[in-house]
């Protein structure tokens, strides 16, 4: 406790402490017209929280019961059909999770959701099945608010997540999860598409790198896109256009997704070129949405900074945002890796960016952690 007490008297020195101050980015005009809404709206009496996190996914859950065991006692928003996702995120809409470490034998997306969901209310969450339509970080507490709860948290968790962009044509439903995904990291080397061939839909890096990557376990690729050039990156572009396994299906969109039997599961496309208007007919087992990804982050327009395509931008290797005390965890903020077990450490991330102050085991104060200490020292300094 001493060595802990000394270390936070550090921090307060440190030159590295106004860093967070730089919320240039943030918008006064809207950050005020979002503060009057929200107070017209705040009716009812606000709650009061230490932390309060945004999101139910890996990130949100994981950055909610390290908060909790640290009897911070966070309040979670977990979104009510918010961006169409259930409560829990993208997990919820994929079957098996096969990569996720602690589960040799698999284990549904859903349940592993539901998971999350149980530890983080059994160390002490307190979650809200509610979306939060605005925010505002112009001020300390900062004020969330969903349609019926106003919000007053000392420091702010983002872990809205994205959602993978899909396409919607006659199958496209049907056979979402038995042969049609937007994961091919994900779902790419499930058994059913070993040594059969597989459709990408994109022209953009992701979808060269998706079919690439989809070289390794099918007998064939086609990458469907619907102009007659990629957007792709030259490097991205010779890549898949150099690999034998790949064939493009160029100025053609995916019109029809099939099964066997006409009940499943995919046993091909049919693909209509957007020129000539003739239709061509694809068997593959698989096919994979790989056309981008959209940030949940329309509510924070104006209060923390955006990148271009909407990804709340973080300080490399943290989850510091623009504004101090606002913290950013899992896909909201990554484009990069995408995936359940990087999103939950991000979470974590929380706990080590924005540590504690620790003046008694029951007693803990926000403070940003510095670069220039080691925040895993300071960890296993404080009292848990
Ligand atoms: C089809 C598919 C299959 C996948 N399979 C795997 C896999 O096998 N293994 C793997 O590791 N990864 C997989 N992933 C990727 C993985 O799901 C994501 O990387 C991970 O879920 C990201 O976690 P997150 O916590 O950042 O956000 P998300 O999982 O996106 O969750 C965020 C959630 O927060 C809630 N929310 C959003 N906005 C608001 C708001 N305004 N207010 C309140 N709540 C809100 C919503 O419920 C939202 O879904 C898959 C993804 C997809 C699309």
């Amino acid at each position: 406790m001493r060595l802990c007490s000394k270390l936070a008297a550090l921090l307060k020195k440190s030159r590295f402490l106004p860093f967070a101050a730089a919320s240039a980015a943030v918008s006064s005009t809207s950050a005020a017209a979002s503060a009057a809404t929200m107070q017209d709206s705040a009716a009812s009496t606000p709650l009061r929280t230490k932390v309060c996190v945004i999101g139910s996914g890996p990130a949100g859950h994981t950055a909610a019961i390290y908060a909790a065991r640290a009897e911070l006692k966070p309040i979670l928003f977990e979104g009510f059909l918010a961006n169409d996702i259930a409560a829990g995120g993208q997990l919820t809409t994929t079957t098996d999770v096969e990569n996720f470490p602690g589960f040799p034998d698999g284990i549904l997306g859903l349940e592993l959701t539901d998971r999350f969901r149980l530890q983080s209310q059994k160390v002490g969450t307190n979650i809200l099945t509610e979306t939060v339509s605005s925010v505002d970080f112009s001020t300390k507490p900062f004020r969330i608010l969903s349609d019926s709860t106003l919000v007053l948290a000392d420091s702010v968790i983002v872990a809205t997540g994205a959602v993978a962009r899909r396409l919607k044509f006659p199958g496209s439903e049907t056979f979402w999860n038995r042969g049609i995904s937007a994961c091919a990291v994900c779902d790419g080397a499930a058994p059913i598409f070993r040594n059969r061939p597989i459709v990408v839909i994109g022209g953009g890096d992701s979808a060269m790198e998706e079919a690439n990557f989809l070289t390794k376990y099918g007998s064939k690729v086609y990458i469907v896109h619907r102009r007659d050039a990629f957007r792709a990156s030259k490097i991205m572009q010779k890549r898949a256009l150099e690999n034998p396994k790949i064939e493009v299906v160029w100025n053609s969109e995916v019109v029809e997704a099939y099964g066997e039997g006409g009940t499943g599961p995919l046993a091909g496309v049919k693909v209509k070129n957007v020129v000539t208007g003739d239709v061509l007919d694809i068997k593959a087992s698989g096919l994979f949405f790989a056309i981008g990804h959209e940030p949940a982050t329309k509510f924070l327009a104006g209060q923390l900074e955006l990148d271009a395509d909407g990804y709340v931008v973080t300080k490399p290797g943290s989850t510091h945002t623009s504004v101090k005390g606002v913290f950013a965890a899992g896909d909201v903020q990554d484009k990069k890796y995408r995936q359940a077990i990087t999103a939950a450490g991000s979470g974590l991330h929380f706990r080590i960016n924005g540590l504690f102050n620790c003046k008694s085991s029951r007693e803990f104060k926000l403070v940003d952690v510095p670069d220039n200490i080691n925040p895993k020292f300071m960890l296993f300094s404080c009292v848990w």
